[in-house]
Order: structure tokens, then sequence, then C-alpha cells
């Protein structure tokens, strides 16, 4: 046993965010303001909603309405985070999405795929769209198709084998009457599908062989748009999602907002911007896990004695301090790295960012279970829950072995292969 493992008096306690240092007085402030959010809103409702049929979390008047008009309250938007100097901006949004993540891992994602039109909007150079969206009910990003999965992240085909014809779009816009007309649908996972008040929608863009594909802004409310029931699923069941289908839906031309010669910069930076979102996200989700460990393993006494006496204990959460705190400092360089170059992000860093904190979430809930024992089965601990919560980002936002081909892509410099 170990009495003295910590016996030297010379053990730090570390804050929340482990060993970080806030780097201003309105970082600890918001940092505060989102854990406390996190903590008395999220936590309960995102447990809750967690055990309801997929339909009851979108009813009306459920946590989930309560959890977003409350962070509607708090003030924050993709404008106020960009209207501070770059570096201040970025590490604040890693540190709000890693404590909504902390929170709840279906929540985060909601709030923040509610957010991304207008985010898209300021990347794509059209702020009129995210004045007419900001603040105003929730958004959605509809890339994913029935027949279209992770290739839909890879317009400049990558990733995929070359060696077969593509398929047909399920989704396309047109232009017909001077006006948009879009027909066809997206696929089940699109986050917020059942309930979102707009959506950002990238889809084929005309019938003609090699017409290429285009970017609308699209208000849900349209004639002609009807949506799937909501999905239920393993994890994150806080979030709704669900297909959005589209049957002669017109909207005015002016809502195209980039066309096919810069569809593939728009994927490019939506990817950027969501990969990041995600890497901060599930830094979240493991540090959550980590923590119910740390305080399990002081609690449980198992034959009178705690079982963070035990070396292997202590060593398993050892590798789960480790590994967050290694997904942690890679979010924030690259969400800095990438807001600094806004012209020109990495794609491969946020891919990295993406897998490093998905997989660290994944591992640490595996472990965190593991250390709570049969209790980290039974659904009254928190155990189970972020487990599931922690698989679904492995294939969210793009699966992260296809992402990692992708990522790969972008270190491949044809000039250096010499002739
Ligand atoms: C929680 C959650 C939230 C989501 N939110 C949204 C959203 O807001 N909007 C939206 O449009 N979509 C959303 N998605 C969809 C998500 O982006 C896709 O599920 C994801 O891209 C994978 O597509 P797929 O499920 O069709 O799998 P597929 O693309 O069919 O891939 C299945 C498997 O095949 C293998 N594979 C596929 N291609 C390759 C390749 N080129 N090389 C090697 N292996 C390959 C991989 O193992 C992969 O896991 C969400 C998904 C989840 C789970």
């Amino acid at each position: 046993m170990c009495a003295d493992a910590a016996g030297d008096g010379l053990r730090v306690n570390l804050p929340l965010r482990g060993l970080e240092v806030a780097s201003s007085s309105v970082q600890t402030m918001l940092a505060d303001a989102a854990h406390q959010f996190a903590l008395a809103e999220m936590r309960p409702a995102g447990a809750a909603l967690d055990r309801l049929p997929a339909d009851a979390v979108i009813a009306a008047g459920s946590l989930f309405w309560v959890v977003q008009r409350k962070f509607a309250g708090f003030g924050i938007s993709p404008t106020t985070l960009r209207n501070l100097p770059a570096e201040e901006g970025a590490e604040l949004q890693s540190i709000l999405f890693e404590e909504l993540g902390w929170g709840d891992a279906g929540l985060a994602i909601s709030l923040g795929a509610g957010m991304l039109p207008t985010t898209v909007a300021l990347l794509l150079g059209r702020p009129e769209f995210a004045r007419r969206w900001e603040g105003k009910g929730l958004g959605a990003w509809g890339i994913t198709e029935p027949d279209h999965g992770t290739d839909m992240l890879d317009p400049t085909h990558q990733i995929s084998d070359s060696g077969h014809a593509r398929g047909r779009p399920n989704c396309v816009a047109t232009v017909t009457d001077g006006q948009l007309c879009i027909n066809g649908q997206k696929s089940a996972w699109v986050s917020n599908g059942p309930v979102a008040t707009h959506c950002i929608l990238f889809c084929a863009y005309g019938n003609g062989p090699g017409s290429g594909n285009c970017v609308v802004y699209v208000p849900l409310d349209a004639p002609g748009i009807s949506r799937g029931a909501p999905l239920d699923k393993l994890g994150q069941r806080a979030l709704p999602q669900g297909e959005i289908f589209f049957d002669n839906v017109r909207i005015p031309l002016d809502c195209l907002a980039c066309p096919p010669e810069e569809y593939s910069r728009a994927v490019y930076l939506t990817l950027t911007h969501a990969n990041a979102g995600m890497g901060a996200v599930f830094v979240g989700v493991a540090r959550a896990a980590y923590e119910h460990a740390l305080a399990y393993a002081h609690e449980r006494k198992q034959d009178g004695v705690p079982i963070i006496g035990h070396q292997n204990v202590r060593y398993r959460l050892f590798h789960m301090f480790r590994k967050i705190e290694c997904a942690r400092a890679l979010n924030r360089r690259v969400m800095r790295y990438n807001a600094v170059n806004e012209q020109q992000p990495a794609l491969q860093g946020s891919i990295a960012s993406k897998i490093t904190s998905t997989q660290t979430a994944f591992e640490v809930a595996s472990d965190a279970l593991q250390i709570f024992g049969g209790a980290g089965l039974a659904r009254e601990y928190p155990m189970e829950k972020l487990l599931r919560d922690a698989r679904a980002s492995l294939i969210e936002d793009g699966c992260n072995e296809v992402l990692a081909i992708k990522g790969g892509s972008y270190l491949f410099d044809p000039a250096r292969l010499g002739k």
C-alpha cells in the first residue's frame, strides 16, 4: 500500500484544466462561467435526456430546450469570439468547448452545430448570412447523404479508391426560373436535423455531368421541406439527429453561398473548423471520465483498502492524465494556429486534434470504466454513458481512419519526389 505515495510534501493540486496558465482575466471569467453552466445545466440535462426516447428529447419543454435557451443567454457567438484578438478568441473557443464537452457531449455538439452556419458564413466571407441567422434559432450542417458518408468530406478525392465510378448524389440544387430549386435528402445523421431552423447545405449543383457541388443557406421553414424521425442511437443521445428532405424547395438565388469553383475550399474551411471543435469537446469528455475515476479510486475501498493504493490503479490514472494533457495542448495549439492563419488554416492540424481527442476520450472512458469495476457497467454510474458518448466520436465528423488518410494527403508534396 502506498500511504506515502505523495508523501514527499511536493504534490501539486492542479486546477480543473490541468497544466494550463490562464492568459487573461476575460479567459478566467469565461472559463468559470462555462464550467458552472456545464455543471449546473448540462450535466443533469445530459444524464436525463440520455434515458429518453429520441422523440421525447426534442418534445416541447424538454431539458434540451432549457439548455439551448440558457446557453443563448450567455451571449457567446461566433461573432463575439471573432471580434477578440485571434489567439485570445481561439483559446476561449477551445476552453469553452472543452467545458461544454465536460458537461455533456451530445448537448455540446448540438450547441456547436447550431452555431456552425454562422461560423461558416464568416469563414466564407459572407457576413450577411451570419447577420441573418446569428442568435436566431438553431443551425445544422447538412453534408452527408444516405449514399455518401465520409466521401462528402473529401471533394478532392484524396482518400477514396479511384478505381470506381462515383455514385449519384442524393441531394441536388438546380437553378430554375431565377431561383434555386432543391430536391433530395440528407442523411439521418444531420445534427439538430429534426429541430434546426436553418441549415448550411452542401450538395450537388446542377444535373449535368461534371456540374460540381455548392453551398446553400436554407431556411428550414421553406415549403417542400420535411424531416425524418429523430434517430435512436448508442451515444450522444441528447443530440437530436435526423434526415432533412427537400421536395422542389424554392429559395432565392442569393442564398447560394458558394459556387462549384469554390466548393473544395468551403469544405476545407468548414472541416478545419468542425474537427478542431470536436478536438475541444472530446478533451472535455475525457476529462470528465478521468475526474470520475480519480474520485472513485479514492472512495472505493476493496477489502478495506482504497483502490488508489494499488500501483496499477495509479499507473492507469497517470496515463489517463498524460493523454488528456497531450490532447488539450494540441487542441489549443491547433485552434491558435488556425485563428492566426485564418486565410490558410491547416486541416491536417484540426484532423490531428480531432483524432487525438476522440481516441483519448474513448481510451480514457474505457480505462475509467475499468477502474469502476462492475459499477462502471451500471447505469447508476456515469461511466457507461461517457463510453457510449466517446464511441460515437470516432465516427462523427468523418471516421477517424479515413480522416487520417486525408490528413496524410496534406503531408504529401509531389515536388519532393524528384524526377
Ligand atoms: C454523432 C454524429 C454526428 C454527426 N453529425 C453530422 C452532421 O451534423 N451533418 C452531417 O451531414 N453528417 C453528420 N454525421 C455523419 C458523419 O459525418 C458520418 O457518419 C461519417 O462521415 C461517416 O460516414 P458513414 O457513416 O456513411 O460511413 P462511411 O463513409 O460509409 O464509412 C464506413 C466505414 O468504411 C470505412 N471507409 C470508408 N471510406 C474509406 C476510405 N476511403 N478508406 C478506408 N476506409 C474507408 C471506414 O472504416 C468507415 O468507418 C454525424 C455522425 C455522427 C455519428
